[in-house]
């Protein structure tokens, strides 16, 4: 989920529903909203990879608002009201707090996860606290990282736990303090997706994370110029979607996702490669058939969409 400088992910899979982080304080409905949107009543899992606000800010709206399985967190505190919140929220709603043990599975559907790290009991730094899991499918797996740095990286390197994932979701923002050239090579993703907000003041991602994903080509995804981003995977293969919900502007995202073309005047609605196309001041575009449907258009009957 696009919500600025932080992490919120949803991962959903026969029936069931599993959240990593929500955001900023301030993008707990944002998340709330994405949740109810996608269909969610039940979250039966919910991972607070670590106590900063950009990870476990929106946690209490969301704790508040759906059924709640497990909770799993870092056995780490913060003296921040943003996280006595969300202790304030467990509690309140008679849950207890899971603790990662590393190597232990949990099943979602037919996927599966397992954590990785915290593998220490003690770190200088709140970051390498990070709940980190991958989710395997089939042949899809995902590594999901919250903001571990290099010490949590090199401690799950010596582990004996498979990490190779065909999706990253980069570490720490894509801060040049995560994303170790030993750690990615294990890992040997395909894709990566960064979470971040634009111009942020920390200067995510580093020009030197960028560029080494480049140099192994993989193709990324970000936040920040993508928006929300959807991958599905049927097992064989992952697809991405670019999703036109953002928090604060749906329309600059929804460029990015054009593929139906409406006529205004006519309520008819063409595929993209259509050569019958509107002149462009009569044309408004959808992301889906459905959209297009929901909004009166009927599809037309020479490119049929
Ligand atoms: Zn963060
Ligand atoms: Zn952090």
């Amino acid at each position: 989920m696009d919500v600025g400088q932080g992490d919120a992910l949803l991962i959903q899979k026969d029936g069931q529903n599993m959240l990593i982080d929500a955001g900023e304080n301030k993008y707990g409905k944002t998340v709330y909203d994405y949740l109810q949107k996608n269909g969610v009543t039940k979250l039966d899992y919910v991972i607070g990879t670590h106590p900063h606000s950009d990870h476990i800010g929106g946690l209490d709206d969301v704790i508040n608002g759906f059924e709640i399985g497990k909770v799993i967190m870092p056995k780490v505190s913060h003296n921040t009201k943003t996280f006595e919140d969300v202790l304030v929220a467990i509690e309140k709603k008679g849950l207890k707090i899971t603790s990662p043990v590393v190597g232990d599975s949990y099943d979602l559907g037919e996927a599966k996860w397992t954590v990785l790290a915290p593998n220490g009991e003690k770190y200088d730094n709140l970051n390498d606290y990070s709940v980190v899991i991958r989710l395997e499918y089939e042949n899809n797996s995902f590594l999901f990282t919250g903001d571990a740095e290099k010490q949590s990286e090199e401690e799950i390197l010596k582990g004996d736990i498979s990490l190779a994932s065909e999706v990253l979701k980069v570490g720490h923002h894509g801060s040049a303090s995560s994303t170790t050239d030993d750690f990615l090579e294990r890992v040997n993703p395909k894709t990566a997706i960064i979470s971040l907000a634009t111009d942020n003041s920390y200067g995510h991602p580093h020009k030197e994370i960028i560029e080494k994903l480049e140099k192994n080509n993989i193709k990324t995804y970000r936040t920040d110029t993508h928006g929300t981003i959807v991958a599905s995977g049927d097992g064989k293969t992952i697809t991405f979607e670019i999703n036109n919900f953002s928090k604060e502007d749906p329309q600059s995202s929804a460029k990015d996702s054009r593929e139906y073309i409406g006529n205004k005047n006519s309520q008819v609605f063409h595929s993209k490669e259509c050569n019958q196309l509107p002149q462009e001041e009569n044309r408004v575009y959808f992301k889906d058939k459905k959209q297009a449907k929901d909004q009166g258009y009927r599809p037309h009957s020479v490119c049929i969409p």
